[in-house]
């Protein structure tokens, strides 16, 4: 087994140098600590600096630029701290009681831009701190250390007189407050540290640097500490058994969307830490105990779904909201029930949302919670937050206005889409469709170019380099899709050939065969390996079929491509009929004269319009409409077919051609 790295202090003075000015020097470390996820997970953490600036008097005003909330410290830019005039920001923390709510509403009105993101509820606390460069973050191991029976304890004996240690509070008004009144009583000459317990680290300095520092050397000296008490190490081996996933994990998906009541995915999340604890013997106690630390509530909610059992899991989320709410006494709306991870003891961990963003950072949060909860194990015992404090931060105003303040879900989001010839023409087209309306994409193709740069960052797109005619590479393909997404709820059969115009008399049956085996075989594979996956999509499966206007009305020399599209429509038409049982829908475009396709080149269409004897542009319009058809108007018509609006229709056959008169 490797030995596991430990923190870095990524500071560089030759980069730091080329951050001018103190709120430069605030993004730089800002960022810094937001590339290590030991320290921050997305979102997490916030960091602050205190000028002086001339107000719009030219008058000197003392300000805290302070990370706004939600806000990623990796990407951080300098437009995301927002300014804050400080003496009445920090002067909050004086007020014996401030309801959460007001003090959002105080700190929104001391930005001195109002455009300015709505500043982190812990601003606060950062204007009260008396360093220039304050620096908040969760970071794992001291964390950890702080969610153990003896937790309190053991920061003491790590950090000595250095460290204020804060029990935990709620983040927000009552930590400020409470930090406030700790620090005039317990702060000492030798205070540069400041823990708060089950939740993060605060460090300060006169400089970015001497923050950071700071913070790199608190997490040091807990890792250390970890690693002598032989607790840093994953103490578990992680085997995979290697079981075949795709109809579980789809089914699974199926019963979680259910839970959540709008499609989620599924994704299989690869760490072998999630086989490793998933089969440990005391997984369902030391798994559900709790979290990290509580903002993880709104990404994984408090406790993991051990085993498959959703039902059980939605029943446990109601009477753990019943009981909470109870306890609060105000009027709450639950929140979905459904689980955002799996533990399975074959599936190893999963981690489930609405977009493949909110999956991966589930995932990931859970990852650390793992190797959280096996190194208080073997240093203690695992003990995070009651299930009290928990529900106080689930259901926060403040929380639950992040999540409000979050644009509306796209119209297929949680959903997977398979699109064959996805790398260029009509099938790139659909790929940018589809992810435009939030649907999560697979691309086949035989060409290269299905790894699209352009869709390289997003975790939402998976381009396979694969022959549909390859049934074994196929199959081998979908499985994959399903590995990462979790489903399959559209399948969009678009790949096809048009091989040179040959009249019937001189056909060779060679390249009829290959034309058949591309445009008509491959999507017999595809719909028999498609079909239990459609049916266990939360929506109903939906097919859409690229045909042809071949297919109404053929052309000389194209019996090849003409007799596959029109065998591909009855093979359409007679699954619409068999699937319609199953929920899944069938229906088809026919296409014409959709020249910005790899069907085409400049030359062929030159030639073709001199065929006719029309200029390049007409011929282009040569339609009832006399009108351009593109990939994007057939990948348009493909989307609204895959869609709600078309819920209520199977079977149809749509042109998407302009008009043509032997059509119509
Ligand atoms: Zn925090």
């Amino acid at each position: 087994m490797s030995e596991t790295p430990g923190i870095i202090n990524r500071y560089n003075e030759d980069e730091a140098r080329k951050f001018s000015g103190d709120l430069a020097q605030l993004l730089y470390v800002s960022r810094l600590l937001g590339q290590d996820e030991n320290l921050v997970l997305s979102g997490g953490g916030n960091t602050s600096v205190k000028v002086i600036e001339p107000d719009l008097y030219g008058e000197p005003e003392e300000r805290l630029y302070v990370k706004g909330s939600g806000g990623d410290l990796a990407t951080i830019g300098e437009s995301g701290f927002t300014p804050m005039r400080l003496l009445p920001t920090g002067r909050l923390a004086e007020l014996a009681q401030l309801d959460d709510t007001e003090m959002l509403n105080a700190l929104v009105s001391h930005k001195v831009r109002a455009d300015a993101p709505t500043p982190s509820v812990e601003a606060v606390l950062h204007a009260a701190i008396p360093g220039k460069f304050v620096l908040h973050t969760h970071a794992d191991a001291p964390v950890t250390i702080s969610n153990t029976s003896k937790g309190a304890a053991l920061i003491r004996e790590i950090y000595g007189e250095r460290a204020l240690i804060v029990p935990y509070v709620m983040p927000g008004f009552k930590l400020a407050r409470k930090v406030i009144d700790l620090w005039r009583t317990e702060a000492s000459g030798p205070t540069d540290i400041m823990v708060l317990m089950n939740h993060g680290l605060f460090t300060w300095g006169e400089t970015a640097k001497e923050a950071y520092d700071l913070m790199i050397e608190a997490v040091r000296l807990a890792e250390e500490y970890l690693r002598a008490h032989n607790a840093f190490e994953w103490p578990l081996t992680n085997t995979d058994p290697l079981v075949d996933r795709v109809i579980p994990q789809a089914a699974l998906r199926k019963k979680i969307s259910e839970a959540a009541g709008a499609p989620m995915l599924l994704t299989y999340y690869p760490s072998g830490k999630g086989f490793g604890l998933a089969q440990h013997d005391n997984v369902a106690d030391l798994a559900t105990r709790g979290l990290l630390t509580p903002d993880h509530v709104i990404r994984t909610k408090r406790i993991p779904m051990v085993g498959r059992d959703v039902d059980a899991y939605v029943e446990h989320y109601k009477q753990y909201f019943n009981e909470q709410a109870k306890r609060d006494g105000r009027d709450l709306q639950m929140i979905d029930p459904a689980p955002r991870i799996v533990i399975d003891p074959e599936l190893g961990m999963l981690s489930a949302g609405r977009t493949m963003q909110e999956a991966e950072l589930s995932g990931k949060i859970a990852v650390h919670t793992m190797t959280a909860i096996m190194r208080a194990e073997q240093l203690d015992r695992w003990q995070p937050l009651p299930a009290a404090d928990i529900f106080d931060v689930e259901y926060w105003d403040l929380e639950q206005a992040k999540l409000k303040r979050q644009a509306p879900y796209k119209p297929f989001a949680g959903e997977v889409a398979v699109v064959t010839g996805a790398a260029s023409g009509i099938g790139q087209a659909c790929v940018e469709r589809l992810l435009e309306l939030g649907a999560a994409v697979v691309g086949f193709d035989v060409d290269l170019a299905v790894y699209s740069d352009r869709f390289v960052d997003r975790p939402d797109y998976v381009g396979i380099h694969c022959d549909i005619t390859d049934a074994d590479l196929l199959r081998e393909s979908l499985r994959y899709a399903v590995w990462v997404f979790g489903g399959i709820d559209m399948v969009v059969l678009n790949a096809g050939v048009f091989p040179p115009s040959t009249p019937v008399a001189e056909l060779s049956l060679d390249a009829w065969r290959r034309t058949m085996n591309v445009n008509l075989d491959a999507n017999v594979t595809l719909l028999k390996e498609s079909y239990p996956l459609l049916k266990l999509a939360p929506r109903g499966g939906r097919v859409a079929v690229v045909g042809s206007k071949n297919v109404p009305a053929p052309g000389p020399g194209a019996a090849a491509y003409s007799a596959s599209k029109a065998a591909l429509n009855q093979l359409a038409r007679v699954t619409a009929l068999e699937w319609g049982k199953d929920g899944i829908r069938i229906n088809s475009v026919h296409p014409n004269q959709v020249f910005d396709t790899g069907l085409w080149n400049d030359d062929l269409i030159a030639q073709r319009a001199a065929n006719y004897g029309l200029s390049v542009d007409d011929y282009k319009r040569s339609n009832v409409l006399n009108t351009e058809v593109t990939s994007r108007d057939v990948a348009d018509a493909v989307c609204e077919l895959l869609g709600t609006r078309f819920s209520k229709t199977t079977g149809a056959q749509i042109p998407v051609d302009g008009g043509n008169e032997r059509v119509i």
